[in-house]
């Protein structure tokens, strides 16, 4: 059963429940779901809902009808993501683990774990500790294997996975990895789950053979009831008649999870098929379906490997699939970022210190906090404002630390205002985000789409929308201000007839339901926020540089300026005129370059530009 908590509960009344489930002898975990404060009783619960219902400070009361209680979306509505390292799973990246399936010897792990972080790869796998199925096959060098795991991450950066065997190897994998696996063979291990819940590690749960989804999230629970909530599920093929595949991969297991459980899912496909070629196939298909992350097993000499040979994949086929899945990938939402590695190292130290905030547009929900969170992850606190001003006000007073801000649309171009505020204020872009524009079409649980009479949305989501509406006759549709939330509209309103357009987040927080998604006209439909900040900082390695420059009102003076580029052999990915604020037909450029301006190297170009141009700012290096 979940308490929802009242948002205006005083202490005094939270005192009181507090204290009548603990004298009831409940067991209770408390968390903040989508806004609200939720407690809920895991075990020993005393009370009917109604009576729960009629305590004050509580808002509502409502059973969770699984026997998995932590682990279940009843519990918990949001998303969770899980934290590898740096690396975040169950965010809007695609996060991929590679790495032989043994640790075999210093060169061997580190050859690979080079070309998969060359090739996309965000963290390593390897394991020190195999359980095989003969007694004679190669069992892992231990705690060598460890050491050499640790080398791996200290040398790359990636984050390090390896499976745990036995309880025994705890204090072992706490001082050498990053995140532990429960194998296949161990899910139903109890008193490995245990050990596994009180440590500080997360845990990569994989399925067993032959278990249900329901057993399955039991273990997971198991984990979540000992205290460790960073639980990722792996599913990693189930025993059937089938012998053309080592497992039958259940890739129906993805939609299924996403709806019992909060948890995020990798697959894993090595072990799924057993068979190289059969990896890729499956791996693409598995992030068509909804998966946040991979597990994939890749070697240099798979012909000699000592563990999983034949399903390991040769490194350039590695590279082939993650740039499938770059492809892929946005068609459901998620994005295979490349630079994530370098990005989630600058994010971690953005997010050091005291907690950190970050303003966006709109309300919780909206597409600006999707983007603060998939930039972020949840290490900054998403901040609603109401104006683009409000923001960078916010940002130059100190009141938030960071600001997100749209500055381009694929299918509108780019976002003025902000260019403008750019040139405005003091500010730097520290960063920048793209994610995909989504729309759905929500309504209330209970409401049939055939009796829909009016759709609320923003202005820009209808004209997104239009071929959707064009099918819709009789249909009101009625715009809301710009940057509120038309789902929050219908929320409050048992109003079964209006439906409102927005993002599956916000159904999510408020909820509600989809009822149709990607309802919009094109889905190639990205937007690209610049994170702003007083200063740089966490930033050792600049990719891009965004620039502002006026040039004199004379023939060539633009192709002077492009001159410059050309000859310092520098890609110009945006240039774009705007006018001068105040000084009618007179223009500013505005530029990104795929390079850091401010780096030695290019100290002789920054020297030529300044003399061909009136005015140059530096508007970022991210
Ligand atoms: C592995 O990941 O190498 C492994 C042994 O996997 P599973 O437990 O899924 O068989
Ligand atoms: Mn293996």
């Amino acid at each position: 059963m979940i308490l929802i908590l009242d948002n205006k509960i005083t202490q005094k009344q939270k005192d009181n429940i507090t204290s009548v489930l603990s004298h009831d002898g409940c067991i209770t975990r408390e968390i903040i779901d989508a806004g609200r404060t939720v407690i809920g009783i895991i075990a020993n619960n005393k009370k009917s809902l109604e009576e729960y219902r009629q305590m004050e400070g509580v808002k509502d009361a409502q059973a969770i009808k699984t026997s998995y209680k932590l682990v279940s979306r009843e519990f918990k509505s949001e998303d969770s993501m899980v934290k590898i390292g740096n690396v975040v799973v169950g965010g809007d990246r695609i996060v991929v683990i590679a790495g032989p399936c043994a640790i075999e010897n210093p060169t061997q792990a580190m050859t690979i774990a080079k070309e998969v972080k060359k090739y996309g790869a965000a963290l390593f796998r390897g394991g020190a500790f195999k359980p095989r199925s003969s007694p004679y096959s190669f069992q892992g060098l231990e705690e060598e294997g460890l050491k050499i795991l640790a080398d791996v991450r200290e040398e790359t950066g990636l984050g390090v996975v390896t499976e745990i065997t036995s309880p025994a190897q705890a204090e072992l994998m706490e001082k050498y990895v990053d995140a532990v696996q429960i194998g296949a063979r161990n899910m139903q291990n109890f008193e490995l789950l245990k050990c596994v819940g009180k440590m500080s590690k997360p845990v990569v749960l994989k399925r067993g053979l032959a278990s249900t989804i329901q057993e399955w999230l039991m273990s997971a629970e198991y984990i979540m009831a000992g205290g460790n909530n960073d639980v990722i599920l792996c599913e990693r093929g189930i025993r059937t008649f089938e012998p053309y595949t080592r497992n039958t991969l259940d890739l129906s297991a993805i939609p299924v999870l996403k709806q019992l459980t909060h948890l995020p899912i990798v697959i894993d496909p090595s072990h799924a098929t057993g068979i190289r070629e059969k990896v890729s196939p499956m791996a693409r298909a598995a992030v068509a379906a909804g998966a946040d992350a991979l597990m994939i097993e890749v070697h240099n000499d798979p012909d000699n490997a000592l563990s999983d040979g034949p399903q390991s994949l040769y490194p350039e086929q590695f590279g082939q699939l993650t740039r499938d899945l770059y492809v892929i990938a946005p068609v459901v939402g998620k994005q295979m970022d490349f630079d994530y590695l370098k990005k989630s190292e600058v994010i971690s130290e953005l997010a050091k210190g005291a907690a950190k905030t970050a303003a966006f547009i709109g309300e919780n929900g909206a597409y600006s906090h999707k983007a603060s969170l998939s930039y972020f992850g949840d290490d900054v606190t998403p901040v609603p404002m109401e104006s683009f001003r409000d923001i960078f006000n916010a940002c130059e007073k100190g009141s938030v630390e960071y600001g997100i801000v749209p500055v381009e649309n694929s299918l509108s171009g780019s976002i003025h205002e902000n260019f403008d505020l750019l040139q405005e204020y003091d500010l730097k872009i520290i960063g920048e985000v793209t994610i995909r524009i989504k729309h759905a079409l929500i309504a209330h649980g209970t409401m049939d789409k055939k009796a829909i009479k009016k759709i609320l949305a923003s202005p820009p989501a209808f004209s997104q929308c239009k071929n959707f509406l064009d099918q819709c006759p009789g249909v009101e549709a009625v715009p809301v201000k710009a940057y509120s939330s038309a789902v929050k509209h219908i929320k409050d309103t048992s109003d079964t007839t209006t439906a409102a357009i927005g993002t599956a987040m916000e159904a999510d927080i408020y909820n509600l339901k989809v009822i149709e998604d990607s309802i919009e006209d094109n889905p190639r439909n990205y937007t690209r926020f610049a994170i702003i900040a007083k200063e740089y900082k966490g930033i050792k390695k600049v990719g891009k540089s965004s620039i502002i420059f006026s040039t004199g009102n004379k023939p060539g003076a633009l192709y002077a300026v492009m001159k410059v580029f050309s000859q310092h052999g520098i890609n110009l990915v945006k240039l774009e005129s705007r006018p001068i604020l105040g000084k009618p037909w007179e223009y500013m450029f505005y530029a990104d370059l795929e390079a850091d301006i401010l780096s030695d190297a290019l100290s002789p170009m920054m020297a030529d530009l300044k003399k061909k141009t009136e005015i140059l700012r530096i508007l970022g290096r991210y």
